[in-house]
């Protein structure tokens, strides 16, 4: 496994996180006061966690990827440019894309709590959310990577971006070689949710 350390630290904690609990009891109480559905509330989870997961954000690289006008304009102002293409709302209001090269791998973590783009990315992983992650991503980024198997072959400098309320990431990972002329669906296929956080690079090893 790649990333052996952060899933070790996610199986000593058996028991929810402080975090965890607070918000099942303010879920409880907001629920028997009728302030809020639960059923409402498993759809927004639903279509966050299933019906967007990373697939937007996967649609956004492939078009950079593939129009260089498209690209300039993501860098210079994401937040329009992908509410242009109808992803925009919770947790999107200010995106940021950051563009992987041979000189640069930018790196995404939150190291407050678990800010992510939604619209794009969909729900974060479990590891985004851990202590070890938040934690170590800043410490140690390279050892972070390697555990997540990425291998910087060009001798990149990291980059580590902490997301915040107001802002939040999409990196654009680099485009494999080997994919010259293909369609921006084929090229969306490819294009997977660490990807666009930092932690893999493409195309992924087995
Ligand atoms: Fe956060």
């Amino acid at each position: 496994m790649p990333h052996d350390d952060l899933n070790q630290a996610h199986a000593h904690s058996v028991l929810p996180s402080d975090a965890e609990l607070r918000v099942n009891a303010l879920e409880t109480l907001l629920i028997r006061k009728g302030l809020i559905d639960s059923e409402a509330l498993d759809a927004i989870i639903d279509i966050y966690e299933n019906k967007i997961g990373p697939k937007n954000g996967a649609r956004v690289v492939a078009k950079a990827w593939s129009d260089p006008v498209f690209k300039a304009r993501l860098l210079e102002d994401a937040t329009a440019t992908v509410a242009e293409l109808g992803f925009y709302g919770r947790q999107g209001e200010h995106i940021v894309s950051l563009e992987n090269t041979d000189s640069i791998h930018n790196l995404v973590v939150c190291t407050l709590c678990s800010c992510y783009p939604w619209p794009l990315l969909g729900i974060p992983p479990g590891w985004y959310k851990s202590d070890a992650y938040r934690a170590r991503a800043v410490r140690e980024p390279r050892k972070v990577l390697a555990e997540f198997g990425v291998v910087l072959e060009n001798g990149e400098d990291v980059r580590v971006w902490d997301s915040t309320a107001e802002i939040r990431y999409l990196v654009i990972p680099k485009r494999p070689p080997g994919t010259e002329g293909w369609s921006e669906d084929a090229l969306t296929e490819i294009v997977t949710r660490d990807s666009m956080i930092g932690t893999a690079i493409l195309p992924v090893s087995e």
